[in-house]
């Protein structure tokens, strides 16, 4: 990347502000991402990196659960799910299924499970609750990551609760933490284009916020790619 003298010395600006420990704003970070190279952004995220951690790496150790592929919605990026008029050609895990699963991991060194599927109109948030106190009550140790802000809206929609109280039940079931997908993309005309009926941004961001209230950690997954023409949502 060539990188001209005026570029150059915003991007060393903003690596000073980084390596002060300084909080860099929205311009800076969009600045970063438009201008500078692959290799100086990963150089000032190890550093922060290091400067957290010295020189120690964590790893993960998990596994996942994916109930069902079953799903209500239609993402025009999805061709993992099926309809409930098609759920013949999906599957549905029962609880003993899924603690089947649990359990070939016994005495093996797992740190987590990952639980994350399609959203199911019959897999309700009791049905999910006595799922997670079944996999404490087996292994208290297991950390469980589960369900997108898709699938709890969608939950706690149905359940009538509200996020807040949704969220306190599955966490004294025992869930610890949710992943960050069915972000996607927030822009509301692209998430319109992809993902027009399920939980939209602000949705979205109050269930992470929520959550992050109630002393639960979260993450967020963008995806990007190309999608067909042939397969956009008519409109
Ligand atoms: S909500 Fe998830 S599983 Fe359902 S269609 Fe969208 S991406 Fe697929």
């Amino acid at each position: 990347m060539i990188t001209d003298e005026k570029t150059s010395t915003n991007l060393n600006r903003i690596a000073d502000k980084i390596k002060a420990a300084e909080r860099i704003t929205d311009d800076e970070g969009l600045f970063l991402f438009e201008k500078a190279s692959l290799g100086f952004v990963g150089s000032l995220a190890n550093y922060v990196r290091e400067k957290l951690h010295g020189n120690k790496t964590y790893f993960n150790r998990n596994f996942h659960i994916e109930p069902t592929n079953v799903c209500v919605f239609s993402c025009n990026f999805c061709s993992y799910s099926r309809l409930y008029a098609h759920r013949d050609e999906g599957w549905e895990l029962s609880q003993e299924q899924m603690m089947d699963m649990v359990k070939k991991y016994d005495g093996q060194p797992i740190t987590e499970v990952h639980i994350v599927g399609g959203v199911h109109p019959k897999m309700n948030i009791e049905f999910f609750a006595e799922v997670l106190r079944k996999i404490k009550a087996h292994r208290p140790d297991l950390h469980i990551k589960g369900f997108t802000a898709v699938e709890l809206d969608y939950m706690f929609r149905k359940a009538k609760l509200s996020v807040e109280d949704g969220l306190r039940m599955l966490k004294q079931a025992g869930l610890d933490s949710i992943p960050g997908g069915g972000a996607e993309i927030f822009a509301a005309d692209i998430r319109e284009k992809i993902s027009a009926d399920k939980v939209g941004t602000e949705g979205w961001l109050n269930i992470h916020a929520t959550a992050h209230g109630l002393g639960m950690h979260s993450n967020a997954t963008m995806l990007y790619g190309h999608i067909e023409k042939s397969t956009e949502v008519p409109q």
